[in-house]
């Protein structure tokens, strides 16, 4: 884009706060006030609305390469666009795994060449995500993608030992290992959160405590080498419980919930819709109730989609045979306004800390996250808080449709999104 293209956002609530005039030239944020002149400029009428920071996810799955067939880079990043995203943080297990540098490489390149938002490569802490040997740690980093977040996701890294020394190499270059956090062992042939639910239904349950005690492990490893953990997609109480306690200690502990552990409990399982198949399963009431409370207090630091798209055959058969994971970008800030806003838990304010600073702090992301202010980069979300609509995924970009919230009435609806100054949704439209 030229640096004379100009956009006025006009009469936008920045933060949910006041109205105000946010006039883009290039790439950049150019002026704040009220009544700006619009000469030359893009009018975007935005009275009633909400203007956040272009939105940060720390946990996406955009399958490229290797599983094309449930997303690809660029579709994976439209439905980030369409969703409020200016950056995604892609996963490591993809087909080859993202392993090595040529791997993270190729992604990065990938999510360049798209354009609808930046992609940040995370990179595997182990060859192979098998847990026996680490990966590049020190390559990958190097690498033109620049890898800050390391994760096997989808599998722990349930080796103490190699955990250990993760933590110690990333300490080098200020990375950090973020844990999917599923003692294996305990997890054997799990369905389903393990409670009532799970008892009544026969099925194999997935106790709380496989969580916790990798947390609590994972926590006093951090501590002990003085290094950065994360801990993805939180889902129980207890462990809320121990990052607070991990925190109070001063310990480089950061966290992260989906949106959907916000809302949906493990009540859904007797559906047996496969739909409701995630990793971390469901929870409890008590669970979820727990989640939003610590991300309102601060104590888990931002939300993350785990975004995990699936072809419906790998969803729509038997529960037991069915894959794991829900597709998450287009919904994500329709359920946290559900969940944390329409219930007085959060501020818009503190949604975009929550869903754009923090996050981009975490991994280290220049650029994102940044203040709504003059000089700034112009990664901005535009939505519309007032609307309210039933999901309809025929609607959604994502190349999958395994959405838990099908028919399910959801408020807000993002209608712009600016990335670096560009428009890559239009009212509603990726152009
Ligand atoms: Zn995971």
């Amino acid at each position: 884009m030229s640096q004379s293209e100009r956009t006025l956002i006009r009469g936008a609530g920045v933060l949910g706060g006041a109205r105000r005039d946010v006039l883009i030239e290039g790439e950049t944020i150019a002026e704040i006030g009220v009544g700006l002149a619009a000469e030359g400029a893009t009018v975007v009428e935005a009275a009633g609305r909400v203007l956040l920071p272009g939105l940060v996810d720390l946990h996406t799955h955009l399958r490229e390469p290797g599983r094309e067939d449930s997303e690809t880079v660029r579709t994976g990043t439209r439905a980030a666009a369409a969703g409020g995203f200016t950056a995604v943080h892609a996963m490591a297990n993809t087909f080859p795994v993202a392993d090595t540098a040529g791997v993270v490489e190729q992604v990065w390149r990938l999510g360049r060449e798209s354009g609808y938002c930046d992609v940040q490569p995370v990179g595997a802490v182990t060859v192979g995500l098998a847990g026996s040997q680490l990966a590049e740690l020190g390559a990958m980093h190097d690498s033109a993608a620049g890898v800050v977040v390391f994760s096997d996701d989808g599998k722990c890294v349930d080796d103490a030992v190699i955990m250990r020394r993760a933590l110690e190499y990333v300490k080098a270059f200020d990375g950090v290992i973020a844990q999917h956090a599923q003692e294996p062992r305990l997890t054997e042939g799990a369905q389903m959160n393990e409670g009532v639910v799970s008892a009544e239904l026969g099925l194999a349950g997935w106790p709380a405590v496989a969580e916790e005690s990798i947390i609590a492990r994972d926590v006093l490893l951090a501590a002990h080498v003085d290094s950065r953990v994360h801990i993805c997609h939180l889902s129980t109480a207890g462990s809320v419980e121990l990052v607070r306690w991990a925190k109070s200690k001063g310990w480089r502990v950061t966290a992260e919930v989906t949106p959907h552990h916000l809302l949906l409990t493990d009540e859904l399982v007797r559906s047996y819709d496969p739909v409701y198949k995630v990793n971390p399963p469901l929870r409890t009431e008590r669970d979820v109730l727990a989640l939003r409370e610590a991300l309102a207090d601060g104590t888990i630091d931002c939300v993350a989609t785990d975004h995990a798209p699936h072809p419906h055959e790998d969803k729509d058969c038997e529960w037991g045979a069915a894959a794991m994971g829900m597709i998450g970008l287009e919904t994500a800030l329709s359920v946290v306004q559900h969940t944390m806003v329409d219930t007085g838990l959060l501020t818009w304010a503190q949604v975009a800390d929550r869903m754009s600073t923090r996050p981009a702090a975490i991994g280290r992301l220049a650029g994102h996250g940044r203040p709504i202010a003059p000089g700034e980069p112009a990664n901005l979300t535009l939505l519309d808080p007032a609307h309210r609509a039933e999901v309809d995924p025929s609607g959604f970009v994502s190349r999958s449709r395994n959405t838990p919230y099908r028919g399910r009435e959801l408020p807000g609806r993002v209608t712009h999104t600016w990335l670096r100054g560009r428009a890559t949704l239009r009212d509603g439209e990726l152009v």
